[in-house]
């Protein structure tokens, strides 16, 4: 058990969204309010304009339309910044912000007026930073002291000590201030290599920005940074709606024009463009008025190209960062990818394509920066001893089969990197997707195991089962995070997933599933053993089912009357028998039985050609 003394916790101050984290031995996690709750706290303050009370958070930003001017939001953008330096960004802003002498000759601040009152942003920030505390507190059920808070790398020392300042307001010890993009890195642990050159591509909703690290013997340097502060999801949307707004105005002859439609058709793009991240196509429709709809299917290649031109600039500025950190491309280890707009797949297969390696998304790319806040948080705590840092797997890792058996390509204890690819097929004719359980742990059956994702390999082409071939690639990389990729062989369709296998789990936990898997071995073993044969059976019954549709009229009355038992009797007794022995001998019988419609059915198809 930890006092209040050695708690730390790692804090992602965001211009929009901000996090609290804290890692333990299970690995670091975002604090949440409930189950349901995401754990993003808006970046928002907003004050009654009457009472001066203040509300943080989702309360603030539902507040943001009708008290424009005592609701504060992206007060990031005005920390350690001088008054001058912000005179173009406070035009944008609803809220007040004048100018506050200061003792330094020739430096006054900006400062927040909100009822007369003036508002610092490190007293903005500060209201932020006080609700993360008390989320964490309740978490912990005791007072949580000192944090490790990240900033943009680009931050310079000004803006640094305005953060330090609003965690001291907020009550907190900024034990240290650390580069947003080393945070990401630190999440996926590349700080234990002895030396790599690392990519952080960053891409959020209203900004992008690219940073190259060099870690040494556990230090961060970062030796570059680029990036475009109007360059984001928001342009994305913007995309899609200009399609919209001029294939209604063509054939309709209606201009989108109220705030309030403009906002719809906003929040439209922004769900159209997520949905696209996971289906290949999105439909939708818009009331026009006077019983006019329009109806639309944006597919994901059309998509792409629509914001292909802006993934361009990002890629030119991964360019432009290698260049200045005077470095190839090929000199770059590793790429982590942060932000929510880098669930996009086109933007993953952009950056992979461009660095030519993977990039790493096993994590939440809106959680990856506060993560590896907490990360840094333990290190600092002296916890990560305790953490699962391993270079060998601990557990088993492989895929649920057909009737729910766990099939383990990479065996607990082996060493990492480590890879591993085994086929896989169908058994339901047409069959067009195969649904791919990622799973961990010693025991035979997949219900007993731990699910560590699924994903869906679709768009197959229909075939008779069993002719599909889905090869299923595991690899653990040095870092040990694991790769699982499936692609069907014939028509070359793949999907994947990135996961980190240990997360969650303490040693202690993983030495109980290992205990686990002793205790239960000869029952599971026979389990196993079962579904295999259950799905052996099927298939052969099924097989010798369409023969027998087919040619079965070749056969004579009685034999073909036989061969109808024998497959009946094997079904049956597959279903109610749970000795796999009794089973094996129906099979051998099934199997002597059924030569001759076997021979027969060969014959004709040999005619056939
Ligand atoms: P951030 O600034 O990092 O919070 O990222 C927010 C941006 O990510 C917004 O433009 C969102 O629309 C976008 N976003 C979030 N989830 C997805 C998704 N699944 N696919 C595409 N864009 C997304």
């Amino acid at each position: 058990m930890s006092t209040s003394d050695d708690l730390i916790v790692g804090i992602d101050l965001g211009t929009t969204n901000s996090l609290v984290a804290y890692a333990d031995e299970r690995g670091p996690m975002v604090l949440r309010r409930n189950k349901d709750d995401s754990g993003l706290l808006p970046s928002v303050v907003s004050f009654d304009p009457s009472t001066h009370r203040m509300v943080v958070g989702d309360e603030a930003k539902l507040h943001a339309v009708e008290r424009p001017l005592t609701t504060v939001y992206s007060i990031k953008r005005l920390m350690g910044k001088g008054f001058s330096d912000v005179t173009q960004e406070i035009r944008h802003l609803p809220y007040r912000v004048v100018r506050r002498p200061s003792r330094e000759e020739g430096r006054d601040l900006p400062a927040v007026e909100i009822n007369d009152r003036l508002y610092t942003p490190p007293e903005i920030s500060a209201m932020i930073l006080k609700t993360l505390k008390e989320l964490a507190e309740v978490h912990f059920g005791r007072p949580v002291l000192k944090a490790v808070i990240t900033v943009p790398a680009f931050f310079d020392d000004a803006q640094r000590q305005a953060t330090r300042d609003a965690g001291r307001i907020a009550g907190l010890e900024v034990v240290r201030i650390i580069n947003e993009p080393t945070a990401a890195a630190l999440a996926y642990r590349l700080d234990q290599k002895k030396e790599s050159t690392i990519a952080v591509y960053d891409l959020g909703g209203g900004t992008f920005d690219v940073s190259i690290l060099r870690i040494s013997d556990g230090v961060f340097e970062v030796l570059s940074t680029h990036g475009d502060t109007a360059l984001g999801g928001d342009d994305f949307d913007r995309e899609i709606i200009g399609v919209v707004r001029d294939e209604i105005e063509k054939q309709y002859h209606v201009r989108i024009e109220s705030p309030a439609t403009q906002q719809a058709l906003r929040t439209l793009a922004e769900q159209l463009k997520i949905r696209l991240s996971h289906e290949s196509e999105a439909k939708f429709e818009i009331d026009i008025g006077s019983d006019r709809r329009y109806e639309r299917v944006i597919r994901r290649e059309e998509f792409e190209s629509l914001i292909r031109s802006w993934i361009d600039k990002t890629i030119d500025c991964c360019r432009a960062a290698i260049r200045d950190a005077d470095l190839e491309i090929g000199s770059i280890d590793q790429v982590v990818m942060v932000g929510g707009s880098t669930r996009i797949p086109y933007v993953r297969r952009r950056v992979g394509e461009y660095f030519g390696r993977q990039p790493y998304t096993a994590w939440n790319p809106d959680e990856v920066v506060a993560l590896g806040a907490a990360v840094q948080a333990s290190i600092l705590a002296g916890k990560t001893s305790q953490m699962l840092l391993l270079d060998v797997t601990p557990l088993s890792l492989g895929i649920e089969t057909l009737g729910g058996a766990m099939s383990k390509l990479i065996m607990r204890n082996t060493r990492i990197p480590a890879r591993a690819t085994e086929m896989f097929t169908t058994f339901v004719d047409g069959q067009t997707s195969i649904r791919i359980n990622v799973l961990q742990g010693e025991r035979e059956l997949a219900k007993d195991c731990r699910s560590l994702g699924v994903f869906e390999l679709s768009g197959i082409p229909p075939m008779p089962g069993g002719i599909p071939k889905a090869e299923v690639t595991f690899l653990i990389d040095q870092n040990g995070i694991l790769n699982v990729s499936a692609m069907e062989v014939r028509s070359q369709q793949a999907a994947g997933i990135q996961i980190i296998p240990t997360h969650g789990l303490t040693p202690v936990e993983v030495e109980a599933m290992v205990v686990e898997s002793y205790a239960h071995a000869r029952e599971d073993m026979t389990a196993h053993q079962m579904i295999d044969l259950r799905n052996q059976v099927t298939f052969e019954t099924t097989k010798a089912q369409d023969m027998l549709d087919k040619v079965g009229h070749l056969l004579g009355e009685s034999e073909r009357r036989e061969t109808e038992t024998v497959i009946r009797t094997l079904r049956e007794l597959a279903k109610t028998s749970s000795q796999p022995k009794e089973i094996q001998q129906a099979r051998a019988d099934f199997a002597r039985k059924t030569v001759r419609l076997a021979e027969i059915a060969m014959t004709e198809s040999l005619k056939t050609i």
